[in-house]
């Protein structure tokens, strides 16, 4: 197995991952907060530690992955109460409508999806634990964490908290960058809100306490990977690792990841400005889950990820590049043997797409070895030396590189429709059309004219106007 190296937010630097469990690595991923539609910018976290799972497995590891799903919090809370309905029936749409969206992307499930309704009692345990080890204080009914209490408080989003006035406390989940406070564990009772009656007194958790209490209650007490959006780092990684490690004495996680912003146009996403998108508001203007997986995946997770409408068309094309060559690969019928130089540079393909994801997922880097391949093979083909083992070698070399991009099976359409996203364009896919004009060009040059004006039938049939230029090309458009 090649080292696997990532970016560790907490060092500021490249370590190469090594599991407290040998050959098992146990991540733990902030989920999503279910009162409403997840948008694209949660999408491109959650699409990144997809491509971490996917990679991990790929090399061998097994995987013990816990995301929680938030399902009550101050706007949870809040809504719930509003529409008359208890929070089980308030979020139970939005967690469904989660699944729903992660299986349209491709993205697939955690070993274990964890709802902090159903782990309140680990969450009284840790905050029990917190309390005896004295981190804590009640004020109003509250529990808070005092802060002073733990010096290492601020090592991994490099907070200063020297000018931080002990005991000034902060009762939000989501609070200003930068202003460090004593935080609350547990909240005392409101008015009209749901509340839970425990041992440590009426009330409800507080955001962070929830991934503390179930990233530790199913991976232990040290995570080999925790992983989340670069706006989590401060002020709610920080406070993991405060409860955690408080309650411990012992590192929390190993490593931490975190996926940078996107920006949509440029600019950054906000229902103010009317760019603020879910995948559900893309595919109903058209878009494929291909396109926005591939989009979303093709920026390393480091960089900032401009979501562009140049961006939606190139990454469209790219997922038919892809799917094009694989039909190519398995209708044409190559000449019997194997070309040596073709199989060198299909396994040279495969080791730098695995070099570049085991260099802190550099997606850029695999998805470039990946068209070069499709590149060289497919002018081997056009020049005739790609022969049938070679045809077999890069199928399997594209095989392995979709269990981890997951965008070569041809069900856009399909997927859609279950998602009652009815498709106005009946034309035929372009990939389709582009592979039957491939394979219309092979029939052609193994002389097998009577298949190739059946395909150039098909093709007319379907509305597709064929253009043969002498060189040799072939252009098409729809009626
Ligand atoms: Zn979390």
């Amino acid at each position: 197995m090649i080292p696997i190296k990532l970016h560790n937010t907490l060092t500021n630097q490249l370590e190469t991952l090594s599991p407290v469990h040998p050959g098992e690595v146990r991540i733990y991923t902030c989920g999503p907060t279910v009162y409403a539609y997840a948008h694209i910018g949660n999408f491109r976290t959650f699409v990144f530690q997809d491509i971490l799972r996917r990679f991990l497995r790929s090399q061998g590891l097994r995987l013990l992955h816990v995301m929680n799903v938030t399902d009550v919090d101050d706007r949870i809370i809040v809504n719930a109460a509003g529409a008359g309905i208890s929070i089980r029936e308030y979020t139970e749409k939005y967690i469904q409508a989660f699944l729903d969206d992660m299986a349209a992307i491709n993205l697939e499930q955690p070993e274990i999806l964890a709802r902090a309704t159903e782990h309140i009692d680990d969450m009284v345990a840790l905050i029990e634990k917190l309390q005896n080890k004295g981190f804590t204080y009640k004020s109003d009914g509250s529990i808070y964490y005092r802060i002073a209490k733990f010096p290492k408080y601020g090592k991994l989003s490099r907070i200063d908290v020297s000018g931080m006035q002990s005991g000034a406390r902060v009762d939000v989940d989501r609070y200003e960058k930068d202003d460090a406070r004593d935080f609350a564990l547990w909240k005392a009772p409101k008015a009209g809100e749901h509340f839970w009656e425990t041992r440590i007194g009426p009330g409800r958790p507080g955001w962070h306490i929830e991934c503390s209490a179930m990233a530790m209650e199913y991976l232990g007490e040290t995570l080999d990977i925790h992983a989340g959006g670069v706006d989590l780092s401060f002020p709610h990684h920080e406070n993991e690792i405060a409860q955690s490690e408080g309650a411990t004495g012992h590192l929390f996680s190993k490593i931490w990841l975190h996926g940078e912003h996107l920006l949509v146009e440029g600019q950054k996403m906000s229902k103010s400005l009317g760019n603020f998108y879910t995948l559900r508001d893309l595919f109903a203007k058209g878009e494929k889950p291909s396109t926005l997986r591939f989009l979303l995946l093709s920026v390393p997770y480091r960089r900032q990820l401009n979501f562009t409408e140049d961006g939606l068309r190139q990454a469209q094309s790219s997922v038919e590049r892809l799917r094009t060559f694989i039909t190519r690969l398995k209708t044409t019928n190559f000449p019997e043997g194997s070309y040596e130089p073709m199989m060198a540079r299909i396994k040279r393909a495969e080791t730098d797409f695995d070099a570049a994801l085991a260099d802190d997922l550099n997606t850029a880097v695999a998805l470039a070895a990946v068209f070069d391949l499709v590149r060289d093979a497919n002018s081997a083909m056009d020049r005739g030396t790609f022969q049938q083992q070679n045809a077999t070698r890069a199928i399997a070399a594209m095989e392995k590189f979709d269990a981890v991009l997951a965008v070569l099976t041809v069900d856009d359409d399909e997927k859609l429709q279950k998602m009652g996203f009815t498709q106005g364009d009946t034309r035929m896919p372009a990939e389709q059309v582009e592979a039957l004009i491939e394979e219309r060009k092979a029939a052609k040059s193994a002389r097998d004219f009577q298949r190739a004006d059946a395909i150039r039938k098909q093709l007319s049939d379907s509305g597709i106007i064929l253009e043969d230029a002498k060189d040799g090309t072939v252009r098409w458009k729809y009626k």
